[in-house]
């Protein structure tokens, strides 16, 4: 058991927090300082994941410290590098970083040991925090969120971050070595990035703290799920999830500009099978560093905070049905009354296309997605006027007598339709072309067949009183068939 243990700082590193033990000790050994800690001299001083921190608990939790598992998840990289990993892996880190002493292992698991996203060679610090720390603890310290990869400034200040002359995998494996005026030297190499990619190196920090400061939880297929979403969403995929790569990497790195990808290791290629933004909207077999996930998402809109809402929500090019109905003949008209709606692919532009049938009879079409909430009084092209439509054409034009020009006004549209449905529909049937008479049957025929399809419980009465005009013209004409064609008795 300790009798001393410094005051663990905000931000601090565990490892800065041992260091800091070490100087305060005035232990001449850092090995001495090692089995104070750990009751070994084997255990390794490991800054982002650090191990055996059982072994130190036990020896200063009498200090009023917090949890364990505050430590854990505060004070080291842990939630940095498992926020994007599978629930198995965050544990078994999770556990390996409390009892055993292989931190290789560890970045193994993670895949920082391979990751194309190098790490800092040496642990960073603010100038500005710096000399803050001294003037308001008396001492400087490690932060956490200076040492996130792919991070080049202060949260706090904005400044770029520099490095210390302290190795980040120091050779010295069994030594803790704190912030000093010495490893931390005030001349540095300014870098000197656009103000567009400072901007955009700063939303990093930014998120890259927020990854620290909660617990995520996110799994590979809720990850896959919400970047599907918001890749429909987007139009960079089209409604089966095909993603269109080309158009992706040219807006990704139109986005981000070169400068900042090769700043943060994350260039992007279409010509390159095996570029990491082709395979983040793959199917996720293997994890991605938390930066490419940070650049993707931010990409996408969202934040870390806010993009894991879209897993567990399904994309609707067209919204939720019901849908509207547009048919001005119908007393529903403009009321969400449509359940029946099928999506196609525009054949030119990939685009989904929507067909809404209604039970009045009445189907159009329409490309989207819908975008605003007018697109949802938009037609693209009506395919079927139906029977209810046609029965008031019937009236204004054949029983009442208006003109073409106010039937036309009031079914909303032009003069050559209204005309050629009113030849049609023409009760002097002479008139008619036989094939338009074809036309008819085979119109009113879809329109009985989608109308069952459409109630497949409804009985015939029942139908009847739904299409009236509909089934009085199939008694009419067509008599025969309506027999053959209606549901059968139950
Ligand atoms: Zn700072
Ligand atoms: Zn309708």
């Amino acid at each position: 058991m300790l009798t001393y243990f410094p005051t663990l700082y905000e931000d601090e590193l565990l490892y800065s927090w041992f260091a800091r033990y070490h100087v305060h000790s005035a232990n001449v050994s850092p090995k001495q300082t090692m089995k104070d800690l750990f009751e070994t001299t084997s255990a390794v001083a490991v800054p982002d994941l650090p191990t055996q921190l059982k072994e130190v608990y036990g020896r200063i939790m009498h200090f009023d410290i917090m949890s364990l598992d505050s430590l854990i998840l505060k004070h080291t990289l842990f939630r940095y590098y498992t926020a994007f990993q599978p629930e198995s892996v965050r544990q078994n880190v999770y556990q390996a970083m409390v009892t055993e002493n292989r931190p290789g292992a560890i970045h193994m698991m993670i895949g920082i040991a391979a990751s194309v996203v190098k790490e800092w060679k040496f642990l960073r610090f603010c100038p500005t925090c710096f000399k803050e720390d001294i003037q308001n603890k008396g001492e400087p310290y490690w932060h956490v969120s200076h040492q996130f990869p792919g991070v080049f400034t202060c949260s706090k200040h904005g400044d770029y971050l520099c490095d210390s002359t302290v190795k980040f995998r120091n050779p010295e494996k069994h030594e803790f070595v704190a912030a000093t005026k010495d490893n931390c030297p005030s001349i540095f190499l300014q870098s000197s990035y656009s103000d567009t990619t400072k901007a955009f190196l700063n939303m990093i920090v930014r998120q890259s703290q927020e990854l620290v400061s909660s617990d995520f939880l996110f799994t590979f297929q809720g990850i896959q799920k919400a970047y599907q979403y918001l890749l429909k969403e987007r139009g960079l995929s089209n409604i089966n999830g095909k993603v269109d790569q080309k158009k992706l990497a040219e807006q990704f790195q139109l986005f981000y500009g070169k400068e900042l990808l090769s700043a943060v290791q994350s260039s992007v290629s279409y010509e390159n099978p095996y570029c990491w933004l082709k395979n983040i909207t793959r199917k996720h077999r293997k994890s991605f560093h938390p930066l490419r996930h940070i650049l993707f998402i931010h990409f996408l809109s969202e934040s870390v905070e806010t993009f894991y809402k879209y897993a567990s929500k399904e994309y609707y090019p067209f919204g939720e049905a019901p849908y509207y109905c547009l048919n001005p003949a119908a007393d529903h008209f403009k009321e969400r009354v449509i359940t029946d709606m099928r999506i196609s692919l525009c054949t030119d532009t990939r685009r989904p296309v929507a067909t809404f049938g209604c039970s009045c009879g009445f189907t159009y079409s329409r490309r989207g997605p819908d975008k605003v909430e007018e697109d949802n009084f938009k037609i693209g092209r009506i395919k079927q006027f139906g029977h209810v439509w046609e029965s008031t054409l019937y009236k204004l034009v054949h029983v009442e007598k208006k003109s073409w020009y106010l039937a036309a006004k009031e079914l909303q549209c032009d003069i050559g339709t209204v005309k050629k449905y009113a030849t049609r529909l023409s009760p002097n049937k002479e008139a008619n072309s036989e094939d338009s008479l074809i036309d008819v049957t085979t119109a009113k025929q879809k329109e009985w067949l989608d109308l069952i399809r459409i109630h497949p419980e409804k009985s015939v009465t029942q139908l009847r009183k739904i299409a009236p005009a509909l089934y009085a013209w199939h008694y009419r004409h067509n008599i025969k068939w309506l027999k053959v064609h209606s549901p059968k008795y139950k």
